[in-house]
């Protein structure tokens, strides 16, 4: 099998507890994943920089920079999947967690095996979704006034300017501008998003969504690109 050469996704772990590093790194790798552990916040900025991981498992309680710090800096060089690691009934850090650009959390104590599904599941989900592939490819940008959505190259341009946005806020802005007459719920984005297997709580959309509007610009009271629609969830509107 060696001459397939499949190249390895990379994984970088943080996490201070040692014992809790070494059993979630020792799972990762038993499931073919190349990881790195770090134990503390700056170490894992600088590693992440130039280690390019395709995930970050990311603890929260960090010595030296805490995981939101940590969070924050990773967001303005990388848009690598980003899984937290929050104590039970932290709320506030998780949602602070995610408006700082997180991805996703999980919460301690949590099942090594739930923590590596989790991995799984968004390494094997495609940088878009599968079954528009294809037709995808043929498709021209789609346009929302200044707002311009290049699914196939998973690009995004506001007044010609490009916009950075991580995984996840890109792939709701694509089931979003997919079907752009369509107000969907938070549970449809999620399923469409992440997995339909996918446990956490629907607010993590609001989050997200609420991150997509700054970077869009767009006015949380009056937006014009990613509408709410009271009493369903969201819809995308002609910008
Ligand atoms: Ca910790």
């Amino acid at each position: 099998m060696a001459q397939l050469e499949i190249p390895q996704e990379r994984i970088l772990v943080v996490e201070d507890e040692k014992a809790l590093a070494s059993v979630v790194a020792s799972y990762l790798r038993r499931a073919g994943y190349d990881v790195t552990l770090e134990y503390t916040g700056p170490d894992a900025v600088t590693v992440a920089r130039t280690l390019a991981p395709d995930v970050i498992v990311l603890d929260l309680g960090l010595p030296g920079l805490d995981g939101i710090e940590v969070c924050r800096q990773v967001r303005t060089f990388s848009d690598c999947y980003i899984l937290m690691l929050t104590a039970r009934g932290d709320e506030v850090d998780k949602l602070i967690g995610l408006s700082v650009g997180a991805d996703d959390y999980i919460t301690k104590p949590f099942s090594t095996r739930e923590l590596v599904a989790r991995v799984q599941t968004v390494l094997r989900r495609p940088r878009r979704p599968a079954a528009a592939a294809a037709e995808v490819d043929l498709e021209p940008p789609r346009v929302f006034g200044d707002l311009r959505v290049d699914a196939a190259g998973r690009e995004v341009w506001l007044s010609d300017e490009p916009v950075q946005l991580t995984r996840t806020e890109f792939d709701i802005l694509d089931v979003l501008s997919g079907q752009p007459k369509v107000a969907l719920s938070r549970r449809q984005i999620i399923d469409q998003v992440w997995d339909v297997d996918w446990l956490g709580d629907d607010h993590v959309v609001d989050v997200h969504v609420a991150n997509l509007r700054r970077k869009l610009g767009d006015d949380p009271n009056e937006p014009r690109y990613v509408l709410t629609v009271r009493g369903v969830g969201y819809r995308m509107g002609k910008g």
